[in-house]
């Protein structure tokens, strides 16, 4: 045995018996029979692991790493940041000079009717911080009882308390006493999961916003907060919108004083070809969850951007009741920021949005011509970098493959062939979401890697 593999299983034997891992089968863990791998290299779309196997990661980790592994300006960004101010907090109005120039990045390249972003380190976080400023709001305007949230099924927004209970997988509510009360769901927008198969795409749209204004007209106007939404939805399966769903769910919350809160978390900073997903579909939010594409995760930092009639609220509120009592250690952490400004410089220097929208088509070009004519596969669909491939038993029929089953396969086949794709939770869809950098001649070994691994598993 070489030093090295004995590193090697050294390492694995403590992850076992130390780490609690996320999102991981607890006792197949604890056992050594997960397929997790210790990954210790990155550069541009690869990641190697300690075995010394590469692999093109096609979901930029947890579609997050949009410039790519090995950035050296985003690597000396931070260092240079921590040597000169590692960390100071942000309470009781202290600055640090990379939050603040990031949040002046940040609100240039949000809609114009935003006016603050509140700096969080996770997704979840400044879900958790949006939701609460929204009820914030209502109770400075004298409506407390107005405070329950809607959300849709097959969305994901975390997985804390309240954003776990807006997150719509089941899976991430049995058995952890969620959703809590006032959290509720509406179907998932997502034609192919239409409740009737003999709906039209326009009767589909006409039930989503019909079931939607019959929700809010049963649990009474006066006691719903806000509406929260991924602009294309992302963990539930990369589900860009029906046509027009967007517009008609807008005039409904407006009609209703219903606030809305965007989910940019995967969408923002470029994966749909738009900066922001509400741009891309023409959505007015009153609240902007940012996180991933914010750092390309070269550290944590996550934001909440407020819209302008929500500050002045805020603004109100502090000259009758003081200070806002809402706050993270880490809020606005200086190491963070820093990584943020050499991300955000690098999206604009390397054109990563006009590469999100050119090379987006061709990936779900390349994945329609490799797999698009498998009678398995439902549909390949997708916006900017954000593609999937869904498999259903028999997709004229509309009949399904048990969850987890089919997708998950293709998804490990794939990765012996040297590709990360992801299989997406609760289905059987495989989801493709690369660094924002990736080539065309990158994208064919990912369309390679599909239609082989496809024909493995479904021959
Ligand atoms: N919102 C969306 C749309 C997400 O995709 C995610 C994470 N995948 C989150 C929120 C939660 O972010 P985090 O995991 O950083 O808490």
């Amino acid at each position: 045995m070489t030093t090295d593999t004995l590193l090697n299983d050294t390492l694995a034997a403590w992850d076992r018996d130390n780490l609690l891992h996320p999102t991981t089968h607890t006792s197949n863990h604890a056992n050594g029979t997960t397929p997790g791998r210790i990954i210790t290299g990155g550069k541009g779309v690869y990641v190697s692991d300690r075995d010394g196997n590469q692999f093109l990661d096609a979901f930029a980790a947890l579609y997050c790493v949009n410039v790519g592994y090995g950035r050296t300006e985003v690597a000396d960004a931070i260092s240079e940041q921590a040597q000169k101010l590692s960390y100071f907090h942000a309470f009781a109005g202290h600055g640090n000079e990379p939050a603040i120039k990031l949040a002046k990045m940040v609100m240039d390249r949000a809609p114009d009717h935003m006016a603050r972003v509140y700096f969080g380190l996770s997704g979840s976080d400044a879900n958790e911080t949006n939701v609460k400023l929204a009820w914030h709001y209502n109770i400075l305007r004298g409506k407390p009882e107005k405070r329950k949230i809607i959300s849709r099924w097959r969305a994901y927004h975390g997985s804390g308390l309240v954003s776990g209970s807006m997150t719509g997988l089941a899976a991430y509510h049995a058995r952890f006493h969620l959703p809590l009360d006032g959290f509720l769901h509406t179907h998932c927008p997502h034609y192919l999961r239409r409740p009737d198969r003999d709906m039209t795409e326009a009767q589909h749209l006409d039930f989503l916003i019909t079931e939607l204004e019959a929700m809010i007209m049963d649990e009474g106007p006066e006691t719903i907060c806000a509406f929260i939404g991924e602009p294309a939805m992302g963990t539930g399966g990369l589900m860009p919108p029906p046509d027009g769903y967007w517009a008609r769910v807008q005039e409904v919350l407006d009609r209703h004083d219903i606030l809305l809160i965007a989910d940019e978390v995967v969408t923002g900073f470029g994966r749909t070809g738009s900066m922001f997903g509400s741009q891309h579909y023409g959505l007015r939010p009153d609240f902007m969850t940012i996180a991933k594409g914010l750092t390309s995760a070269y550290a944590p930092l996550s934001g909440s951007i407020i819209s302008q009639r929500v500050f002045d609220v805020l603004m109100q509120g502090s000259e009758d009741f003081g200070a806002l009592a809402h706050g993270w250690t880490y809020s606005a952490h200086p190491l963070g920021a820093a990584a943020g400004i050499a991300t955000l410089d690098l999206v604009d220097n390397l054109s990563l949005l006009e590469n999100a929208r050119d090379n987006g088509a061709y990936l779900q070009q390349a994945l329609k011509d490799a797999v698009g004519d498998h009678p398995n596969v439902a549909e390949v669909r997708g916006v900017g970098l954000m593609v999937a491939v869904e498999f259903m038993k028999d997709p004229a029929a509309h009949e399904w493959f048990a969850p987890m089953t089919v997708g998950p396969q293709i998804s490990e086949a794939m990765t012996r062939l040297g590709v990360i794709a992801r299989a997406m939770p609760e289905g059987n869809i495989v989801g493709f979401a690369p660094p924002l950098s990736i080539t065309r001649d990158e994208i064919d070994i990912v369309a390679k890697a599909l239609r082989a691994a496809t024909h493995e598993v479904l021959s």
